[in-house]
């Protein structure tokens, strides 16, 4: 099984978090689509002999396209890719794209899930982030699309904001599931470098929130979604029963995937592929792709990396199918420590994160990882 992910590389305006590549000059539409249809050309054999499981519109923001961009897309991949088994057909928006036409257009297509940037119902949060929407808004998307017929919905929330309380990051766990979504992803806020959040940080205009209060809220999140149904399956990502992203999932699964746009990458097994973020070269056609096969080693780590960040963890004979005896022992050597202080657990085969071991995932994971002499 494969996934198909097309990375839409134009925002209506940047956040002030982001560093994603996307641009807010859409002149260059038609040239990134053209460029897009021929990338799709050029790539079918990457995933060759895989079903397409999955199929995911990212960016950017790909609700700022429009019918005929998407029908030009689904015309190419329909002729290039069996799509007939696809399960799970994802478009990711911005909640004040969404309007009444816009949603009748969505429908035309085989879209059958929606992801929704909304990050935060507080307005003052909103405004901070450089967001375009209100909480009145992204409330109003969400009850509008589920009445347009999306019943898959998924919503982005960010914690760890400055001066963010824990009163008010629980009113946004509850205002997210009032809105009877069936999934929730929620990262605490990164000052990524070249951001002007991090400038802002940088310049002593903000604080970062403290390391306790940061726990606290992923403690809080955690409690309230699963308290209401939710169950957690990743780190960062909770779902009503039935309802995780299969999409994600096969990414964490170590599944091919093939990644289109500027900025996307791509895996096949062998060969991680990644085009440049750069949109004039994209268009070019020229030089925007790099290539690099992976070593047993890097895929490996790879391995290491998404296994142990799902909750069902790492199945530890596919790891000694995979990887043979060596690589097994060596993995069990240093889980050790972690199963000893209760950050890890070995349960029906699989290697796992306790409910402790979550809150310090980055460094099991990082410290599990195979470097070489
Ligand atoms: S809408 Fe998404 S991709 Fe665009 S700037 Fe904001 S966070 Fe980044």
């Amino acid at each position: 099984m494969a996934g198909i992910y097309i990375h839409v590389p134009f925002c209506a305006k940047k956040c002030l978090y982001c560093d994603f590549f996307s641009k807010t000059d859409m002149s260059q539409k038609s040239r990134y689509i053209d460029s897009l249809l021929k990338e799709i050309d050029d790539n079918k054999d990457f995933i060759s002999g895989e079903r397409i499981d999955t199929l995911y519109f990212g960016g950017g923001t790909p609700s700022q396209l429009e019918e005929d961009d998407f029908r030009k897309i689904f015309d190419k991949l329909n002729e290039s890719f069996d799509l007939s088994f696809c399960s799970e057909i994802t478009i990711e928006v911005n909640p004040d794209d969404i309007d009444k036409d816009y949603l009748i257009m969505l429908r035309r297509f085989p879209f059958n899930r929606m992801s929704m940037g909304i990050q935060s119902f507080n307005d003052k949060d909103l405004k901070f982030l450089n967001r375009r929407h209100n909480s009145e808004e992204a409330v109003k998307a969400v009850k509008l699309a589920q009445i347009y017929g999306f019943k898959n919905i998924s919503i982005d929330l960010i914690y760890g904001l400055p001066e963010q309380t824990i009163e008010l990051w629980k009113k946004n766990i509850s205002k997210a599931v009032s809105l009877d979504v069936t999934h929730i992803s929620a990262y605490h806020l990164i000052y990524e470098e070249g951001t002007p959040l991090f400038r802002l940080l940088e310049a002593g205009k903000i604080k970062e929130v403290g390391e306790e209060t940061s726990l606290d809220m992923f403690r809080l999140l955690i409690s309230e979604l699963e308290s209401n149904g939710f169950r957690q399956y990743e780190i960062s990502n909770f779902c009503r029963p039935g309802y995780h992203s299969r999409h994600n999932s096969s990414y964490w699964s170590g599944d091919p995937y093939l990644g289109l746009g500027p900025g996307a990458h791509s895996y096949n097994g062998k060969i991680r592929q990644c085009n440049r973020p750069d949109l004039k070269s994209y268009i070019s056609g020229k030089g925007y792709r790099e290539k690099e096969i992976l070593s047993d080693n890097d895929v490996f780590n790879d391995y290491i990396l998404t296994s142990v960040r799902v909750m069902e963890g790492m199945n530890l004979s596919e790891l000694e199918k995979r990887f043979g005896q060596e690589k097994k022992a060596y993995t069990m050597n240093m889980a050790k420590k972690y199963i000893d202080n209760g950050t890890l657990e070995i349960k029906d085969g699989f290697l796992r994160l306790t409910k402790e071991g979550v809150f310090i995932s980055d460094a099991i994971m990082s410290d599990m990882m195979y470097v070489e002499d």
